[in-house]
């Protein structure tokens, strides 16, 4: 694979920045990785670990001269980013974020993009529970989506551009319009990562109850709950407060479809639930027949786990 960009600044350097880093230089993809994170610890750390060509003390010294700079913060502070980077940008240069939000990210991104710069909105979907610079892999986007949402006006070479780099770095790339995207991923991401969050909280209360017992037994649905319950708690804090309506939305709809199947329980209704559960385990079909999951049995845990 050739090289796509001569330089790439990655601003905030966590799981998403440390992967891109990664697959980046496993393909060639640019001359040059710059990166900044707010905390010594975490560019201290990025130093150690030979995370990026160059760690620099602010965003704006590594913006600087950049082709394309990629906001990689949570959704909450890239207005603040996209501001002090600005007065540095290169003419010409593309400014991107792989924010899980995209309506919320555009109005508060766009505005402060110089007259000259290309800003092409971006969210890989990908992840795991673990955060900070030591938890990425060049592996994390093979064969995964990443969805582009330009914004209208952009020319086509900037958003070429940026599939390029995106395909190089192993993912799909979608283009989307960012409603469209934000209710989509209300659906496949948001409401469950809400859901898992309340599940755990509840399975919490009940522990003081059962004195432990939620632990030393949870089986494998719970602890699934478990593993997407121990997202990081400033981006899923963000992620909810700036896709509230479409969360909102398919939350209505989550509470109607509980109170259906609630109600076939307490009145013996064990068609509605069959039908029910027929039907979802044909989505679980779908999902490994486009190659998003492993069909192995437990996940793909090892032998002996539950
Ligand atoms: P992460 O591992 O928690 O890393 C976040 C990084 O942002 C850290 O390096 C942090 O610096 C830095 N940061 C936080 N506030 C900052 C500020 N005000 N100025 C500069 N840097 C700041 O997060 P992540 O999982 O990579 O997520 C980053 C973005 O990707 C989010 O917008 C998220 O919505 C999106 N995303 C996440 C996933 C996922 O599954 N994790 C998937 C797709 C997209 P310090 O370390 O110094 O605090």
């Amino acid at each position: 694979m050739s090289q796509i960009y001569d330089r790439v600044a990655l601003i905030g350097l966590g799981l998403i920045a440390s992967s891109m880093f990664w697959a980046i230089k496993r393909a060639g993809l640019a001359g040059e990785v710059t990166g900044y994170a707010r905390s010594l610890e975490t560019r201290d750390t990025a130093r150690k670990i030979g995370l990026c060509d160059r760690v620099c003390d602010t965003a704006a010294e590594a913006a600087k001269g950049a082709d394309l700079v990629v906001l990689c913060v949570p959704v909450g502070v890239m207005s603040d980013v996209m501001v002090e980077i600005a007065p540095v940008l290169k003419p010409g240069a593309t400014v991107s974020d792989v924010g899980s939000v995209k309506r919320h990210v555009i109005e508060a991104v766009q505005p402060h993009i110089p007259h000259g710069v290309h800003f092409v909105p971006a969210h890989p979907l990908a992840g795991t529970e673990h955060s900070g610079p030591e938890s990425g892999f060049a592996e994390l986007f093979d064969n995964r989506w990443t969805i582009l949402v330009p914004i209208e006006g952009t020319p086509s070479e900037p958003v070429a551009r940026l599939r390029a780099l995106w395909e190089g770095m192993g993912a799909n790339v979608e283009e989307m319009e960012a409603d469209h995207h934000d209710l989509v991923l209300a659906v496949t991401s948001h409401a469950p990562h809400l859901i898992a969050y309340t599940m755990v909280g509840v399975a919490d209360d009940l522990r003081r109850v059962t004195d432990s017992e939620v632990i030393k037994y949870s089986a494998a649905g719970f602890r699934d709950f478990t593993r997407i319950a121990a997202s990081d708690p400033t981006m899923w804090r963000d992620v909810f407060l700036t896709n509230k309506d479409a969360t909102l939305e398919i939350l209505g709809r989550f509470t109607e479809e509980l109170f259906a199947l609630q109600r076939a329980i307490r009145t013996g209704d064990g068609d509605h639930l069959f039908d029910y559960f027929t039907r979802t385990r044909a989505i679980r079909r779908g999902i490994i027949e486009a190659g998003q999951d492993t069909d192995a049995p437990n996940f793909g845990r090892g032998k002996g786990a539950q």
